[in-house]
């Protein structure tokens, strides 16, 4: 990552390969969290290891936003994309201008800046459609 940037919170992805989210799996009963979570939700234990979630998903579901908000001009998309791991994400899309969404397409993880703070890149993760996938 540059100078001038900061990832919008630590320990969430880093940048190989185009982009990798970091997810907790617990080490009892093998459910994967991402965001990590403190303990497992599933069976409360405290035992986690770090594991790199695929790039690659299924939109489960998506929403456009035609409203100004506080980060994004309008029109936005954001979207719910399901990893094999057996994770959904929730995430920014990448912007509607050329793109049309459809659930079920396939999604591919990338690195992004998400808005400027005090004159800082602030980074975070987006999908974006696989080309010439589905
Ligand atoms: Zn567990």
């Amino acid at each position: 990552m540059s100078e001038d940037a900061v990832p919008v919170k630590e320990g969430l992805f880093d940048e190989t390969g185009g982009g990798r989210l970091l997810a907790g799996k617990c080490k009892a009963c093998g459910r994967i969290f991402f965001p990590k979570a403190p303990f497992c939700f599933e069976c409360l234990e405290k035992d986690m290891e770090e594991v790199v979630l695929s790039r690659r998903g299924k939109l489960y579901s998506y929403s456009i936003g035609r409203m100004a908000s506080t980060h994004f001009p309008p029109p936005y998309a954001v979207g719910l994309v399901d990893l094999p791991e057996g994770v959904r994400v929730f995430a920014p899309l990448m912007s509607t201008v050329d793109l049309t969404y459809r659930i079920g397409m396939e999604m591919e993880v990338y690195i992004d800046e998400l808005w400027k703070d005090d004159g800082k890149r602030v980074m975070g993760y987006k999908f974006k459609p696989v080309k010439g996938g589905d």
